[in-house]
């Protein structure tokens, strides 16, 4: 029987991405939803706490292994906002569109040249929901926010995610392109090679 593992996000296209990149370790990977998990609390912060605090709730309401990210959008022309607050930028209820205008309004009176911003990726894996010695890493991806929308991939600030070396918009990547630049991939990467050192079915020493 293969090893499970629960991914605990309700992020559908977050999950679809994490879902690829987790893909090597040959894992049943669980999305929470299915097993009944709700959203966890998510008051913290730095990504990474908010990211622990998603697995140990899903490895709670589960009794089995679970990964989380906690992820955003810093812009530096905003102090690092929206940050930790990047899914709920403009309020409740959640919703990319408002997040994007919100966006565009905050940053109306800065020049292109300093609309500079990095996506942030924490990811946090746990054994189970107390486990003392999470797997932990994070990535992150720059580029510049655009004054129009461009490309209809990925999600969340894709189409005004703008990577000069590319001359594209994130929303312009295929999925593959994405995840091979992504903060998400990076900090995927990262785990893979942690957890090839300290294995899931291995307790940590
Ligand atoms: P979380 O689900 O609480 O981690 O919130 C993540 C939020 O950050 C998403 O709702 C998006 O607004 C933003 N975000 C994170 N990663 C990406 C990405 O790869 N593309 C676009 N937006 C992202």
């Amino acid at each position: 029987m293969s090893q499970k593992l629960v991914l605990a996000s309700n992020n559908a296209k977050k999950a679809s991405e994490m879902q690829t990149l987790l893909a090597p370790l040959g894992l049943e990977i669980i999305p929470q939803a299915r097993l009944g998990v709700d959203e966890a609390e998510e008051p913290y912060f730095t990504f990474i706490e908010n990211a622990l605090a998603k697995a140990r709730h899903a490895a709670a309401v589960t009794g089995l292994p679970a990964i989380a990210d906690d992820s955003g959008l810093c812009v530096a022309a905003l102090g690092g906002a929206p940050g930790v607050h990047s899914a709920r930028f403009a309020g409740e209820p959640k919703s990319d569109e408002r997040n994007n205008q919100f966006l565009l309004e905050r940053l109306s009176n800065v020049p292109e040249s300093e609309r500079n911003a990095w996506y942030y990726c924490g990811l946090v894996l746990v054994r189970h929901a107390n486990d003392p010695c999470p797997v932990i890493a994070d990535g992150q991806w720059h580029g510049f926010i655009l004054d129009a929308p461009l490309g209809t991939g990925g999600f969340g600030y894709d189409p005004f995610f703008w990577l000069p070396e590319l001359g594209k918009s994130a929303a312009e990547l295929d999925p593959a392109h994405k995840n091979a630049l992504s903060h998400r991939g990076v900090a995927m990467r990262r785990l893979l090679e942690r957890l090839r050192e300290r294995p899931l079915s291995k307790e940590p020493e």
